[in-house]
């Protein structure tokens, strides 16, 4: 599955990375030309005028509520079947998969505690970035527990 998100929908996008899925937000306005050249994604939208444009063009796409985090996660995640674990496998700020890497060949770029405690580490060859699950990810789990506290079955 490959989602093409509106631009308004960043926070969404975010957490759809999280979860493992392929995703891109287009900043500029979705039109008739963007939807035929992205024709084999699925729209996640939040304008009822775009939505009537998929409809009459047999495009996939899931209308969102605006502005709901909450709403809009629970949403997608229900439709598609995505199953509510953060696999963490994908860089959320381009969306490239992360790369396993070992930590001896990155022991200049992690602060030595962190080193010392943490054995897993990915990366992402295009921005250049290192990950690791520190205590920002056990915020980031508890922050998703939050937000699907409305009875999805959680597997975090
Ligand atoms: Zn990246």
């Amino acid at each position: 599955m490959n989602f093409l998100l509106e631009g308004s929908l960043k926070g969404l996008n975010k957490w759809l990375r999280f979860l493992g899925c392929q995703t891109e937000v287009y900043e500029e306005k979705i039109t008739k030309e963007v939807i035929f050249q992205n024709q084999y994604k699925i729209f996640l939208i939040t304008s009822l005028e775009t939505a009537k444009i998929m409809r009459k063009m047999g495009i996939k796409f899931l209308l969102l509520p605006r502005e709901n985090l909450k709403a809009q996660l629970f949403m997608v995640i229900n439709k598609f079947n995505i199953t509510p674990k953060l696999t963490l496998n994908i860089c959320s700020l381009c969306g490239e998969k992360l790369v396993p890497v070992k930590k001896e060949d990155f022991k200049d770029q992690i602060p030595p505690k962190v080193y010392q405690s943490i054995n897993e580490y990915n990366y992402c060859v295009k921005c250049q970035k290192l990950y690791w699950e520190g205590d920002h990810i056990k915020r980031l789990k508890d922050r998703f527990k939050s937000l699907l506290s409305l009875g999805v079955q959680l597997e975090v």
